[in-house]
């Protein structure tokens, strides 16, 4: 269990020396009783650790497609200006030091970076040489730092608000008073709540296993890794209503008889961290944590935070609960679920912000409340997080069954021509379908809608998607590590002007092999959005087959690419 602390120790040597020496490994190594090497390892899988020295002030810029969209290498270049330094190399720079980074939560407000961790939004070149000059200065970085906070809409009417309505401390742990576990577990399956965190297994039945596992200790995890680009959901609850999650999480506990609880946050919320501390002492002095909740002898439960690092794939639960452990943030092989075989080996549960958020509410406002709203299948309301070519980007509450039309009227979206439903991992959708409705029974969505006008490169979109991708896989097998990388390369040849039609078609026969033999999530929906595409915007890929066919430079051009190609397969083991 002792190694369970090697993600903070690693966190406090980076945040005290700016990175983490060979001395700092050998005294983790001694006290934490794990091998330097096994340390090397960790430290080399996470983004926000370093082992070269970096300046006072770190910088990392998003370079998601939103920010692409929104003047992403503008700002790169006022940076790299403004501080002498080059995004991506250590440099003698004691003051600064600048990284790329993927998605942080805020595609809402994009350009936007985090410097040493604090949230600086809506960039332009003006607005960073402002900031750098005033940090040379001296100004302090809690002065000039920007507000996170994302604008929330309620689109369903009146009293069917859920997540943003009235909060009062305690209202639904009040209520499990009355209620035995069985009792409340029959509620959430009444109420179909399901993980919302892109999974949407039932959370009622997870919760069940979990309480008659004979596992002597349990667990139960918020996963507040919220990585997926374009979504920031789960940040505005966190950033609004911490206390909803937790009580969620209580809940969890009584009914799974867990003791224990630990919230993962993704260290781009790093800002939060303070906010849900006060919230955890809230429900402390108010007696719901701690021993003898609600003063049943055997009601105890405790929450800790434990922050992330920075790795895409920690999202995935059997990653994240590797990360917890100390280790590198690697999916499990599936071989039992975490409620049989969790954290150091017990059961336990590990639901999304969301979804906490959510079993709260239905505890307090009961199953009557949840049956008028939403759909057959999808009960109630979820939260989606709407970015890109719209006027008013941020949280939309909906109403399960809203059309795709809807939330573009009411986000003010212009010319929107490609749609991206849940992150990269998610699907595409183009306008012959935006009266879909978001919804189990047609469209399901795990939380964000990426607006992109008809004046966008559907390619530039898929490239980025794709270097994300190709970034974030943690490359321990083979057909994610090697195929998205494959996928990437067909980009460039697209690019290039020398695609076939052949290359299209591989292109999805690549895709398939890639999600049908990936071990983790990361790799089985990689490739999805690729594919879709090309069936989706047929038209603008055909006529990136046909410059090709009509373009002269072809067969040298030809030979290059398959040399790239090639290349790959020589220097992946298969
Ligand atoms: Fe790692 Fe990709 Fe395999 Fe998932 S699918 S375990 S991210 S290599």
């Amino acid at each position: 269990m002792k190694r369970s602390r090697l993600l903070t120790r690693l966190w406090e040597f980076q945040n005290k020396f700016g990175f983490i020496s060979d001395n700092a490994i050998s005294e983790i190594a001694q006290k934490l009783r794990v091998s330097k090497i096994e340390i090397e390892g960790v430290i080399s899988f996470y983004h926000f650790f370093h082992r070269q020295p970096t300046g006072k002030y770190i910088i990392y810029l998003n370079n998601s497609i939103i920010s692409e969209h929104k003047g992403f290498e503008l700002v790169k270049t006022a940076f790299e200006k403004e501080t002498g330094c080059t995004f991506g190399k250590y440099c003698d720079n004691t003051l600064f030091s600048l990284f790329e980074t993927s998605c942080i939560g805020l595609s809402d407000q994009e350009p936007a970076a985090l410097i040493n961790f604090h949230p600086f939004t809506n960039l332009n070149p003006e607005k960073v040489k402002s900031i750098v000059q005033k940090l040379k200065i001296g100004v302090s970085l809690e002065t000039l730092q920007n507000n996170p906070t994302s604008k929330i809409q309620y689109i369903p009417s009146g009293n069917k608000t859920i997540f943003f309505r009235d909060y009062f401390l305690g209202n639904s742990i009040k209520k499990i008073l009355k209620y035995s576990p069985e009792e409340l577990l029959s509620t959430l399956f009444k109420t179909n709540l399901e993980g919302h965190g892109g999974a949407f297994f039932s959370t009622g039945l997870k919760w069940k296993y979990c309480k008659e596992s004979n596992s002597t200790k349990k667990y139960i995890i918020c996963n507040a890794d919220e990585g997926e680009p374009g979504t920031f959901k789960d940040k505005s609850l966190l950033n609004n209503v911490p206390e909803l999650v937790i009580e969620g999480m209580i809940i969890a506990s009584y009914i799974t008889g867990a003791s224990k609880g630990i919230i993962y946050l993704r260290a781009e919320y790093t800002y939060l961290f303070k906010k849900i501390k006060n919230a955890i002492q809230k429900f402390k002095n108010k007696g719901y944590l701690g021993n003898e909740i609600l003063g049943m002898k055997d009601f105890k439960f405790n929450i800790k935070i434990q922050l992330g690092a920075g790795a895409y794939v920690c999202g995935a639960e059997t990653a994240l609960i590797e990360s917890l452990e100390g280790k590198r943030g690697e999916p499990r092989i599936r071989k039992y679920f975490p409620t049989e075989y969790g954290y150091f080996g017990n059961s336990t549960v590990v639901n999304n912000v969301e979804t906490f958020a959510k079993a709260a509410r239905i505890i307090e406002l009961g199953t009557d409340f949840f049956s008028n709203i939403g759909t057959q299948k999808s009960k109630g309301t979820k939260l989606i997080s709407i970015s890109g070519d719209v006027a008013k980007p941020g949280i939309y509450e909906i109403e399960w069954g809203t059309t795709i039309k809807e939330l573009l009227h009411l986000s003010q979206a212009t010319a929107p021509y490609y749609l991206q439903i849940s992150g990269p991992s998610g699907e595409c959708i183009n306008e012959m379908e935006f009266d879909r409705k978001i919804c189990k029974e047609d469209l399901i969505c795990g939380g964000s809608i990426m607006v992109f006008n008809r004046y966008r490169s559907i390619l530039q979109i898929i490239e980025n998607f794709m270097k994300f991708f190709n970034e974030e896989s943690c490359g321990s097998c083979t057909p994610c590590r090697a195929g998205n990388q494959i996928l990437y390369e067909k980009i460039k040849k697209i690019k290039k002007g020398i695609c076939t039609s052949k290359d299209l078609e591989e292109i999805k026969e690549w895709g398939k092999i890639v999600s049908l033999t990936s071990r983790c999530g990361l790799g089985q929906t990689s490739t999805k959005t690729f594919s879709m595409a090309i069936d989706k915007f047929k038209d603008y890929f055909n006529l990136k087959v046909k410059t090709c066919t009509d373009n002269c430079s072809i067969e040298f051009d030809m030979e290059e690419a398959v040399y790239d190609y090639d290349s790959i397969i020589k220097t992946t083991q298969f």
